[in-house]
């Protein structure tokens, strides 16, 4: 058995798509996520939490036939809007990684928001506090950046925070034995893949869902269709590949140019 994990960003009514502020690449519309939401619903799935994907590699526990993770990444304030609201409507739960320094700034969720989360049974898990690499830290920033957001999450929330997921992607050995020294019992990163009981929990595997969006292609891989994989990983590693040869400007610059204003 093998489980996908999905990674959303933002995610935008349809009448305010022009006008949102967030990253138009990762941004997709509530009506294209509620797509994708009734599509995996009538194929029978249920969402599992990053703590049951957990019990199962470890033996304690069994999954649904058919189980997908939802997972959603910084903290955006339309995941309490918009995002909530469709899960419980599909009776789907997904878990929220939150970089504790944007709670409550402009666009994000407060506190309040998101002991609401809490109290509607979706799981909360740590994004850094600064929401900057985590690979470009010293060994004391680092530790910082762990234990004091899983500590503020876990105190303000009222709920173990045992997940992490790692801030614009960025990981690497140290990091994710300083993640398994905080307490984390997992670590979700931007690499495209399924994930197995054996796969390393300190570098389970995501698909982030980005523009163009098609909800028939992401439940392909949902499903494990393994040549949808295959063009996904393709089109991560165009992605590197332009950001190392254009530079950050230029990539930025092509980026707007290929994905449109909806
Ligand atoms: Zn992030």
């Amino acid at each position: 058995m093998r489980i996908v994990a999905l990674t959303f960003h933002d995610v935008v009514a349809d009448e305010s798509a022009a006008t949102s502020h967030s990253d138009e690449f990762y941004r997709i519309k509530a009506s294209e996520l509620e797509k994708l939401l009734s599509q995996l619903r009538k194929l029978g799935y249920q969402t599992i939490s990053s703590r049951e994907f957990r019990a199962w590699q470890q033996g304690t526990t069994t999954l649904p036939e058919r189980a997908v993770v939802l997972t959603f990444d910084d903290g955006y304030a339309s995941h309490f809007e918009l995002v909530a609201p469709l899960l419980v409507r599909y009776r789907f739960a997904g878990t929220f990684f939150i970089a504790v320094d944007l709670v409550g700034q402009p666009g994000h969720m407060s506190w309040e928001q998101l002991r609401k989360l809490v109290f509607l049974g979706m799981e909360i898990g740590s994004h850094g506090m600064t929401h900057e690499p985590l690979t470009g830290f010293t060994r004391e920033q680092l530790t910082h950046e762990l234990t004091q957001s899983k500590q503020l999450l876990e105190e303000r929330l009222g709920v173990p925070v045992r997940a992490i997921a790692a801030p614009r992607g960025f990981w690497n050995h140290a990091v994710a034995e300083a993640v398994r020294e905080a307490g984390y019992e997992a670590a979700w990163i931007s690499t495209i893949g399924t994930n197995g009981q054996e796969t390393q929990p300190l570098a389970l595997r995501r698909v982030v869902v980005r523009q163009p969006f098609s909800a028939e292609r992401l439940v392909t891989m949902v499903e494990g269709w393994e040549p949808s994989f295959w063009w996904a990983a393709n089109q991560q590693l165009l992605i590197r590949f332009l950001k190392r040869v254009l530079g950050v400007y230029w990539y930025e610059q092509l980026k707007r140019r290929l994905v449109p204003n909806a």
